[in-house]
């Protein structure tokens, strides 16, 4: 939107980035993240490619899928360390001419035409006016709960917990994906290349949760 003349604030409330064990792998079948030029910024930096997709059943490799053949964009699946791609898009919002506010946290929002924005910054409080506002202000959005919209959701049934690991002897160009379905679990290796990957457990909401560090040897 900056780049086409519009004027353009982006609030973010956090001034550094930390791991948060998320939104680390962009399939490829995500054509709209070409569409508005993310996935070049991604490809060109942080984004480490990958090219195949295997699938296991317990110790039985099920399928061995060449992604960049067997989807319609033809491209690879991308990961990344999540914080480099936060830190990677506010730059380009910057350099497209949007004004990026680090360390500023929305309090408050009044819908109406202008929308009234009160945030916070290093203890001061003030309000902007907006004809638009976005909110990507995660699950829990604030922006979508002064506004009133209703939220509906099933009843949760699955657990994912996550480690970043370095120096992990997995192939780094395949993402490995290995259901248990007996037990109802599955375990995910999401290579970032040079030796680090993102793995994941996921379960059902009746197993123990696995939280924190004490949790790691589980
Ligand atoms: C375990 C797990 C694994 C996942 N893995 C993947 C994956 O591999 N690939 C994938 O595509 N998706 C994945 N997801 C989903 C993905 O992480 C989310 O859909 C995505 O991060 C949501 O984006 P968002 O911008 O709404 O929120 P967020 O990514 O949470 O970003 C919100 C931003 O808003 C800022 N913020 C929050 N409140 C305020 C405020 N009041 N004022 C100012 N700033 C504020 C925060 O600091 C943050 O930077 C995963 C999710 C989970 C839980």
């Amino acid at each position: 939107m900056a780049a086409n003349g519009a004027r353009v604030l982006v609030l973010e409330r956090d001034r550094s980035f930390k791991d948060r064990v998320r939104g680390q792998f962009l399939t490829s079948w995500g054509w709209p993240r070409r569409h508005l030029g993310i996935y070049d910024l991604l490809i060109g930096s942080v984004a480490h490619q990958v090219g195949w997709a295997d699938f296991y059943a317990g110790t039985t490799l099920t399928m061995h899928r060449d992604v960049i053949a067997t989807t319609p964009h033809q491209l690879p699946c991308l990961a990344f360390y999540h914080p480099a791609m936060q830190e990677l898009l506010l730059g380009a919002a910057a350099e497209a001419g949007a004004r990026v506010r680090r360390g500023a946290a929305v309090h408050d929002v009044q819908p109406g035409a202008p929308a009234i924005v009160v945030l916070g910054e290093n203890g001061r409080t003030e309000e902007v006016r907006a004809r638009l506002l976005v909110g990507a202000d995660r699950r829990s959005s604030q922006i979508r709960a002064c506004t009133g919209f209703e939220v509906r959701r099933d009843p949760d049934g699955n657990l994912i917990a996550g480690v970043l690991m370095d120096d992990i002897r997995a192939p780094e160009a395949i993402a490995q994906l290995v259901v248990h379905s007996e037990l109802g679990q599955q375990a995910v290796i999401f290579p970032q290349g040079e030796g680090r990957a993102r793995t994941y457990f996921c379960c059902h909401n009746t197993h123990p949760r696995h939280n924190g560090a004490d949790d790691r040897p589980r």
